[in-house]
């Protein structure tokens, strides 16, 4: 059967042979410590899950505007002011089913058929699909563990074409924690200028950063900058909402009226009872999400310290999200069992089977000598699940 070329294309999540793997161990009985989570672990706040309810008992159960409710637009302008130095109107903002929807919606409003968009890799999981899905090429640059994992002007002066379209940038990064300085966004919204390049600015994870590092908007930085810069952001990761699905963008009215209207067309409005939700959690009290900093803050500390007090792994400081990197590269060709480790899929594979511990390997960010550990989980899960790691890097590989 003739189906799309496009859908055919799109590769399955490289990540769910081992979560399922580990979901079904678990349902088993078994003991796994799972390093794979993508959200936090805690509960959304209680005045959020109050107001949802106030929302139905109040009867905001029925459809809103598609691009989403003017209180809430209201709030993410003001939001954008106070936290990001940015001044956008309720004109430029569009409210949807999460980043990913924001996302995908961006593409899809920038994108002709072979515009390449640059990506960081590793890159988040999505953004390479997305830009397939709209008819776009991901253009990759590889980044350094020793250049932090970020952009280099010089790498990126070397693939700009005449199809170069659009960069992404994501402040902090998934999977590697990188945060942007101000002068590194500065020489990168120059390279756009002269390119003439439009940005994704992906800050889902603005408010989840330690060590008093400073979250930069790029869009703040300049009058071109803020022209040429699609800003994203949610509440997914900030506020403990995953399962929520709301996220926001915010650009120039022409864009966020292209992406109004592809959301119009396919899902309507986000979820009404979630939008006031997130107009809670960006109006209410900020007491919960400091909490949860503190702990991610606490629990990196001792991720990185412990990571690096053991043999032949090793992984970088970040600043911020909840993920940190393991270099696996010197595991690369021991063995285990006799087999070669060729990369971090093998290793994530015998990991899971030799000590019940599930990480994420590196090939569904693009890199076969990493893997993916996420301190979105107990500290007491971390402890144990980082001596197991400790004794199989010991004791099982040779
Ligand atoms: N952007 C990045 C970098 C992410 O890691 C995620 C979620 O994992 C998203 C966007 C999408 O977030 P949401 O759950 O709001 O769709």
């Amino acid at each position: 059967m003739n189906l799309s070329k496009k859908a055919e294309n799109i590769q399955p999540s490289l990540t769910l042979e081992i979560t399922a793997k580990a979901k079904a161990m678990k349902q088993n009985g078994i003991d796994v410590i799972g390093f794979g989570a993508g959200e936090p672990d805690f509960n959304t706040p209680k005045n959020i899950q109050d107001a949802a309810i106030r929302a139905i008992q109040s009867g905001h159960t029925k459809y809103t505007a598609a691009s989403g409710i003017i209180e809430l637009k209201r709030a993410i302008v003001n939001k954008f002011k106070k936290d990001n130095n940015i001044s956008y109107n309720e004109n430029q903002i569009i409210i949807s089913t999460g980043g990913k929807q924001c996302l995908a919606n961006a593409f899809m409003a920038i994108l002709n058929e072979g515009d390449e968009v640059i990506v960081s890799t590793p890159y988040w999981v999505s953004y390479p699909e997305l830009i397939r899905l709209s008819g776009g090429k991901p253009i990759e640059i590889i980044t350094k563990e020793e250049n932090n994992f970020k952009y280099d002007i010089n790498e990126l002066e070397k693939i700009i074409t005449n199809k170069t379209k659009a960069i992404v940038i994501n402040t902090p990064n998934n999977p590697t924690g990188t945060v942007y300085s101000r002068d590194e966004l500065i020489k990168i919204a120059e390279f756009c200028k002269k390119h003439d390049l439009l940005i994704i600015s992906d800050e889902m994870y603005e408010n989840l950063i330690y060590d008093n590092v400073n979250h930069i908007s790029i869009a703040s930085l300049s009058k071109d900058a803020y022209e040429r810069t699609i800003t994203l952001g949610g509440v997914s990761k900030s506020y403990a909402m995953t399962g929520w699905r709301i996220g926001y963008a915010a650009a120039n009215e022409t864009i966020i009226k292209y992406m109004s209207n592809i959301q119009s067309h396919t899902t309507s409005n986000p979820n009404t009872i979630a939008q006031y939700a997130a107009l809670e959690a960006l109006s209410g009290s900020q007491d919960d999400m400091k909490h949860m900093i503190k702990e991610f803050h606490k629990r990196r500390d001792y991720m990185v310290d412990k990571i690096n007090s053991i043999n032949n792994i090793s992984c970088l400081k970040p600043q911020g999200a909840f993920y940190v990197m393991l270099n696996i590269s010197k595991l690369l060709d021991k063995k285990i069992d006799g087999e070669i480790i060729e990369n971090s899929m093998n290793f994530s594979k015998k990991l899971l089977d030799k000590k019940n511990v599930a990480v994420i390997p590196g090939e569904a960010f693009g890199v076969k000598n990493f893997v993916r550990l996420s301190y979105a989980t107990s500290m007491e899960n971390i402890i144990n699940g980082l001596n197991r790691i400790e004794k199989f890097i010991g004791d099982d590989i040779k």
